[in-house]
């Protein structure tokens, strides 16, 4: 008999679950990034602000009339191709995933995020502009707790696109927090197979991930121009493979970035669900509509407890 189930990990965890609470952490000062819009090509100033505990993580439109907030939640989803957006009436932010994964993966539950355009600075391609940004004002705790969601049955998302082949399940935590598998495979010379491994922790984050870069292949490019996207940006700006597998104007940070970037944005997504998490994810070709369509189901599956803890469990 296997000493490493679900179900024993879920005994122990049972015995624990109420007791688990995290301090709640914001800024200890405000920071901007001043960057390019990928999508739209648009200049655009994000700032980073403290914020009370409870808060959230709180997008505030501040070029709109009576500076509309949308809090970054599952909740305020929009369906977008390729990227994450969320919106409330009007107000709409685009590519949330590269900005929120830093912040989910350092801990930081509240924070006002002041940005003057409909869509997210894209810097590198990566979250290392965030992540710098973040550094130079660090995060402070605030006097109140966050109880993470605990992942206690498995919950698996396998969507009919890629021919079924595409999944993304989590199951209970072997550790005390989120730890993630990507499993990337492209028919393609440059990237092929990849595959990458992380407990998602503020060092982890900074050394491992922060830098992956989003990636493109040069035939999809003329497409995504033709719909007015990407348009600013030259191929030092991401990863932009060629049909033989070289990558244009750029050298790889990691052999496998690529499935380092995938794991990136499943980071971002998560950080939607408004709380930590703590389970064990495999994500094998998952795009954004599989993280977000799992985000939805562990949210639907949540159970608050009179503690104030959060379990998810009786997943059919
Ligand atoms: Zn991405």
């Amino acid at each position: 008999m296997s000493g490493n189930n679900v179900a024993d990990r879920s005994t122990i965890l049972s015995s624990i679950i109420d007791e688990i609470a995290l301090p709640e952490r914001t800024l200890a000062g405000a920071v901007s990034v001043r960057g390019i819009g990928f999508v739209h090509g648009q200049d655009v100033t994000v700032q980073f602000r403290p914020a009370p505990a409870g808060t959230g993580i709180v997008f505030v439109r501040t070029d709109l009339p009576n500076k509309p907030s949308v809090p970054a939640r599952f909740e305020f989803l929009l369906h977008q191709n390729r990227r994450t957006a969320i919106g409330r009436g009007n107000a709409i932010i685009e590519m949330t995933e590269h900005l929120l994964a830093p912040l989910a993966a350092l801990g930081i539950t509240s924070a006002y995020i002041d940005i003057d355009s409909d869509e997210t600075p894209a810097g590198d391609g990566s979250s290392q502009v965030y992540l710098d940004a973040i550094d130079r004002v660090g995060t402070r705790t605030l006097d109140a707790n966050i109880a993470p969601v605990i992942i206690r049955e498995p919950i698996r998302i396998n969507e009919g696109i890629d021919e079924g082949t595409a999944s993304i399940e989590i199951r209970p935590p072997s550790i005390r927090g989120l730890r993630i598998t990507y499993d990337l495979a492209y028919d393609h010379p440059g990237i092929g197979e990849q595959t990458h491994t992380e407990a998602i922790t503020a060092s982890t984050f900074r050394q491992e991930i922060a830098a992956a870069r989003t990636f493109v292949l040069e035939q999809e490019v003329s497409a995504l121009r033709s719909m007015g996207i990407g348009l600013r940006q030259t191929s030092r700006d991401l990863l932009v493979y060629r049909a033989d597998g070289s990558i244009i104007e750029n050298n790889l940070r990691y052999p496998n970035e690529c499935a380092r970037h995938k794991l990136l944005d499943v980071v971002g997504d998560l950080a939607l669900l408004g709380r930590p998490i703590w389970g064990d994810l495999h994500a094998k070709k998952s795009g954004h509509r599989h993280n977000v369509a799992l985000v939805k189901s562990i949210f639907e599956h949540s159970v608050q407890h009179p503690g104030g803890s959060v379990s998810v469990r009786n997943v059919a």
